[in-house]
């Protein structure tokens, strides 16, 4: 199967862009704020939550994280306009921190404080591994500025991730709980999927204990299983599920039915080629995943 994956992965810079949207489409929302407000207002409309993200990351040039950060204000007066479900998140890559790291923190903090004053919770999403560090420092040294509505995102991937929980119990924070989408070093990262999957449950469990909201983001049916599992643990800390747009739409539906919180990730903005481009060489696991996703759409009853 990683043959076929690592293929799909290689042929994409070949395939036209044409191809390359009709392929990212469910998975993102459009190009425009108004392409995000309309797919968030259908899935509150749904019974889902929804987390927007403004596609853009790694930028070179410090004008284009100031254009990123405009845009976050933009989407969160359309969130309170709109009276949208919805919070926000962002790539510190994109707000530049390999640029000018103080430059990052102001704009965050800028993006923060428009949060703020709309009751709207903004969550640092986690890239790859050259940024954790960093990542976990500035989300401390936000928090003992007393900036409350934010919050983090854990990788089970990661060998350090225990620890890492461990270190952030005194702030009890928020964290997304994913199995972390990069593809990492042996040294740093588990690599087999058993592996990963018992790390976030041990994870799971490890944040509950230290009283931390935890958002599960997975649409792996066994985790989702070890999660429902420990419902009655979860609701006492604060849980909801998480997922992206366009993957297992189905089973999100289940579970709203079922009565659990989900809140879907919302990618949108002029990026999307760049974004979906990316994201399906980076990891030729997720290009597989899409694929087979297609495959299924194209041909009935696969
Ligand atoms: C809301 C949300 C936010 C995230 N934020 C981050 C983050 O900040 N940092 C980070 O490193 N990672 C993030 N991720 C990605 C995450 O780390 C995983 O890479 C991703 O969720 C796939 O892992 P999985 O647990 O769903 O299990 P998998 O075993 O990979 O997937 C289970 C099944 O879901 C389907 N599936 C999964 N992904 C896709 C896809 N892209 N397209 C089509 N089908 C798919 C497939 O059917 C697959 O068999 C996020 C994921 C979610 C849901």
């Amino acid at each position: 199967m990683r043959l076929f994956d690592h293929a799909v992965a290689r042929a994409l810079p070949v395939v036209p862009r044409s191809i390359v949207g009709r392929v990212a489409a469910p998975y993102i929302a459009g190009a425009t704020l108004e392409d995000a407000r309309r797919v968030v207002s259908e899935l509150n409309a749904n019974g889902m939550s929804a987390t927007v993200d403004v596609l853009g990351e790694e930028i070179t040039h410090p004008e284009s994280a100031e254009t990123i950060a405009a845009a976050y204000h933009e989407a969160l007066a359309a969130i309170s306009t709109d009276g949208l479900d919805a919070n926000v998140s962002v790539k510190l890559t994109a707000l530049g921190l390999h640029v000018d790291p103080e430059l990052c923190r102001a704009l965050l903090t800028e993006v923060l404080r428009d949060a703020s004053a709309r009751k709207i919770f903004v969550r640092i999403d986690m890239e790859d591994s050259s940024t954790t560090d960093a990542t976990l420092e500035l989300y401390r040294s936000l928090r003992e500025d007393g900036q409350d509505g934010v919050g983090i995102v854990l990788q089970a991937a990661l060998r350090r991730t225990l620890g890492d929980i461990e270190a952030l119990s005194d702030l009890r924070p928020s964290v997304r709980l994913c199995k972390g989408i990069y593809v990492e070093p042996s040294a740093i990262a588990f690599q087999e999927r058993e592996v990963i999957r018992k790390s976030f449950v041990a994870c799971l469990d490890a944040l509950v204990d230290a009283g931390c909201r935890v958002a599960v983001a997975t649409h792996d049916e066994w985790l989702l299983g070890q999660t429902l599992d420990r419902i009655p643990r979860l609701e006492a800390a604060g849980y909801e599920l998480q997922m992206l747009l366009g993957v297992r739409v189905q089973r999100g539906r289940e579970l709203v039915a079922a009565g659990h919180p989900l809140r879907i990730y919302v990618p949108y903005g002029q990026q999307w080629y760049e974004y979906s481009l990316r994201r399906l060489q980076e990891n030729p696991g997720v290009a597989g995943h899409v694929a087979k996703d297609m495959l299924g759409r194209l041909v009935p009853g696969r």
